[in-house]
């Protein structure tokens, strides 16, 4: 019923150079898979030469982050438009490493979401709890205020993806067992049903991310409510990401 999505986040990696020849691999590689859909996340440097590069194929290009504003005085910032401009189809808000280290609150990750929305982008809304919160049985408390913020005010939910991306498995090694996942993503689907109702709650995609590797990511994705990945480190790697997608295909 979801088509799986999986995508690449290369996060603080690869040159123009070095990003048009892993796309240009991945689309030789994935010109020819079926039921399942794929986007990659390449810095905003390189999102216009890979996008361009990707052109005439079915894989999906992804800003990692933006303002919420459209234009202004805002030195050093990327906004929706431009990065919509540079070619990107889908935007990534709210990562961990975004409400780490740069600040970004749950209101903040909903004007962004709004702001990816309003410039034709999809997006994909990243929630997740630490360790300390998991150890704290505070996993649903958390994810539940990060979802309600970054999703107030959106009424229109075809091109929302949301990405349950434990801190405490992002990087580590330390992947989510399926079970553990699962039961977030079937949470996280109640509170969509709450919103949307259960007719758009069930078309809505939500992808596990952390630590997915070509041997745990087809355990996770047969679960009924993970449908599709967002991948870090595995991603910059062709054949572990060709084989995270092909075992993404038809599981969601
Ligand atoms: C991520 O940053 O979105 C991520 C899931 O990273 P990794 O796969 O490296 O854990």
């Amino acid at each position: 019923m979801r088509t799986p999505f999986v995508v690449g986040n290369w996060k603080l990696h690869k040159t123009i150079s070095e990003a048009l020849a892993l796309v240009t691999e991945l689309k030789n590689q994935l010109g020819a898979v079926k039921g399942v859909a794929v986007g990659v996340a390449p810095p905003s440097t390189a999102l216009h030469a890979v996008a361009k590069r990707l052109e005439g194929s079915s894989i999906a290009v992804a800003s990692q982050n933006h303002h919420w504003e459209i234009s202004g005085a805002w030195t050093g910032e990327v906004s929706a438009p431009l990065v919509a401009d540079a070619g990107a189809t889908w935007a990534i808000v709210g990562h961990s490493e975004r409400r780490q280290f740069f600040g970004d609150t749950n209101e903040g990750v909903g004007k962004k979401a709004k702001a990816a929305l309003a410039a034709g982008l999809g997006a994909i809304v990243c929630v997740g709890e630490t360790l300390a919160e998991r150890d704290a049985s505070r996993t649903l408390e958390i994810v539940d205020a990060q979802l309600a913020g970054a999703l107030a005010g959106i009424t229109d939910a075809s091109r929302l993806v949301i990405a349950y991306e434990p801190v405490w498995a992002i990087g580590t090694g330390r992947t989510a067992t399926p079970g553990q996942a699962q039961e977030v993503h079937a949470h996280l689907r109640k509170q969509l049903t709450a919103r949307f109702g259960a007719d758009v709650a069930n078309t809505i995609r939500i992808q596990y991310g952390g630590s997915v590797k070509p041997s745990n990511a087809e355990a996770l994705i047969a679960e009924p409510d993970i449908d599709g990945a967002l991948v870090g480190g595995a991603s910059l790697e062709v054949a572990d990401f060709v084989a995270i997608v092909k075992a993404a295909r038809g599981n969601a």
